[in-house]
């Protein structure tokens, strides 16, 4: 099962943009193959054409409104009406990848006005869109593609869009013996990102409580996302962070961050061993000569 991911049509899917572009983007471009993705443009379903004059979000008496300031029109009930109907009438969706800065799809980094033009300090915050998407899927990961360029960032992407989709798909099908077998399979990734959780998660699928089935699903469910909360480990030293490596990852340009935990766990084992060659054939044997993917 690939994953749903809602993504900004302008981002490589459509001449959208206000003047008509489109944004090719190499890595979403990277990930149609092992992605499903649903693109959406909310500006043009809320009847804005193409080519249009730009919009953006005003702070008008306490509260962020979309404006298109040489018309002086507003398209906040437009666009807030189109954003819970077109989120809510998902059937399925594990994340989204929506445009930055945008004032319609942005995530993290819109520049907020006041009434009188001027950008007001401090005030990178949420497109119109894309807050009606963090606000309902406060569990799934949502990035923007201007984040996305941070490996770091990338990589949690990846992690927790795949790891929920793979329990969506478990969920379908919920037996106690396919759980303990989704657990075990990526304990290591769990236990890389937040070990408290990777342990809460263990006790749920043991199960000694002899919860029914659903339930015990339920709760997995719903822990499994916190276990991304926060970025991984910020040591690599462990030998363990090599051990998950899916090919999913290596086929997305992963293999950098891959080679950097070789190579610390590599030089962690040499000095553990007084030696300058790692005595683990698995890290002697990997090569890090992959080239670094632009993006
Ligand atoms: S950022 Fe969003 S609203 Fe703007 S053109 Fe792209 S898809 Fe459309």
């Amino acid at each position: 099962m690939k994953p749903i991911v809602v993504v900004s049509k302008c981002l490589g899917f459509a001449h959208c943009r206000y003047n008509g572009e489109i944004i090719e983007d190499p890595f979403v471009r990277r990930l149609r193959d092992f992605v499903e993705f649903r693109p959406v443009c909310p500006e043009m379903e809320i009847g804005l054409g193409v080519p249009r004059d730009p919009i953006r979000v005003v702070l008008v008496e306490g509260r962020l409104r979309l404006v298109q300031p040489t018309t002086g029109k507003e398209f906040s009930e437009q666009m807030n009406g189109f954003a819970e109907a077109h989120l809510s009438g998902l059937a399925a969706v594990d994340g989204f990848l929506l445009k930055s800065r945008s004032p319609s799809c942005g995530t993290r980094d819109v520049r907020i006005y006041n009434e009188t033009g001027n950008v007001l300090p401090s005030s990178k915050r949420q497109g119109l869109f894309g807050a009606a998407a963090l606000a309902r899927f406060p569990l799934l990961p949502v990035e923007d593609e201007g984040r996305l360029k941070n490996f770091l960032i990338r990589e949690r992407f990846l992690a927790m869009l795949f790891t929920l989709t793979r329990f969506r798909e478990l969920a379908g099908e919920p037996t106690m013996a396919r759980l303990t077998s989704f657990h075990a399979r990526h304990k290591l990734l769990l236990l890389a990102y937040n070990e408290p959780v990777m342990r809460q998660l263990g006790r749920v699928g043991a199960n000694e409580g002899h919860k029914p089935v659903a339930e015990v699903f339920r709760e997995y469910g719903r822990l499994l996302p916190l276990a991304f909360a926060s970025p991984p480990l910020a040591s690599r030293s462990s030998p363990l962070a090599v051990r998950p490596s899916p090919s999913w990852l290596l086929a997305l340009g992963f293999w950098p961050l891959t080679c950097l935990r070789v190579r610390s766990a590599s030089r962690s084992a040499s000095s553990a061993h007084g030696s300058s060659g790692s005595t683990n054939p698995t890290l002697r044997n990997r090569s890090c000569s992959s080239p670094i993917p632009k993006n």
